[in-house]
């Protein structure tokens, strides 16, 4: 199974609570453990404008790669430098090069992305571009791909997506959330809000609509988002799930999508726990289920 990642992911934010040593992290221990090689890492090219104005508009755009401070950048939590910039640029480069891995591979993981609060217009959160969106959007022009789902799993809604695929019924939005936290709740075609203190029993329940969803939109890839904030020692979550049950999850996920022949790209979004160690663990378990699926179907 390949993987996408940049070193350009591992920027300086000021100390803000976003842990970008995840991804090196992550990178270091997939290849400890033995799920993947060195070889099987792949580093994408940049995001083109062209690409980035698929969803968002140029006066962002602009804004953006110019590190212009407007009330369009302004709306994100995060510094605006040139590396940052860079960051998210080629994070949505990772998350097009995984969606067309996945398509042919059936299963691509990217060590990155999942920027789901990003609106056409605007920054917010920790999101400066949508890089799912991105990838559909990029998909759909080319013609790789017309329908697809995006089950966004972090415990966050994806309300930047919710509103980018408001009126594109060829894209099904699926989000499964903490109701009561960040962001205020956009629309998405299924969502799932959990109470505070929902556990891994309601969480996996609550899940199984997926194969129903499957089933009737009959996507040509899924775009997963397996944050791991739902996690029970998330600083930002008030949601109870555990390692174990954020295992299952993913093992539900990818067998859900194995058993249509959906192919799977996968992105990490968020994750706070108070030790950066715990984060790495739950993203590195999604990526060992994902290569287990990737070889059960090879
Ligand atoms: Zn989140």
């Amino acid at each position: 199974m390949k993987l996408v990642w940049s070193p350009k992911y591992d920027v300086d934010l000021f100390g803000h609570v976003f842990p970008v040593e995840k991804y090196r992290l992550i990178r270091q221990e997939v290849i400890e453990r033995g799920i993947v090689g060195e070889e099987d890492f792949v580093e994408a090219g940049p995001a083109t404008e062209a690409d980035m104005m698929l969803v968002h508009t140029r006066e962002y755009v602009d804004d953006l790669v110019n590190l212009r401070a407007t009330p369009r950048t302004m709306r994100s939590e995060m510094a605006l430098t040139r590396e940052i910039a860079d960051a998210y640029v080629a994070a949505a480069g990772g998350t097009i090069e995984a969606s067309g891995r996945a398509l042919s591979d059936g299963v691509c993981v990217h060590i990155g992305g999942g920027y789901h609060h990003a609106f056409p217009n605007h920054a917010e959160g920790f999101c400066y571009l949508n890089d799912v969106a991105i990838a559909i959007a990029k998909l759909k022009k080319a013609g790789a791909a017309n329908r697809v789902c995006v089950i966004d799993c972090d415990l966050h809604q994806g309300n930047g997506t919710a509103v980018i695929f408001a009126r594109d019924p060829a894209v099904f939005t699926f989000s499964i959330h903490q109701e009561w936290n960040y962001p205020p709740k956009e629309r998405s075609d299924l969502d799932i809000g959990l109470p505070d203190g929902a556990d891994d029993r309601l969480y996996l329940k609550e899940l199984e609509v997926i194969g129903g969803i499957l089933d009737r939109h009959e996507p040509d890839i899924a775009f997963y988002l397996a944050g791991a904030d739902p996690y029970i020692g998330d600083k930002l979550g008030g949601l109870a799930v555990t390692m174990p049950g954020l295992k299952k999850r993913d093992i539900f996920i990818f067998e859900a999508c194995a058993a249509r022949d959906i192919p799977v790209c996968v992105v990490l979004a968020g994750g706070y726990a108070e030790d950066v160690r715990d984060v790495v663990e739950i993203h590195v378990t999604t990526i060992a289920e994902a290569a287990r699926a990737k070889g059960a179907g090879s």
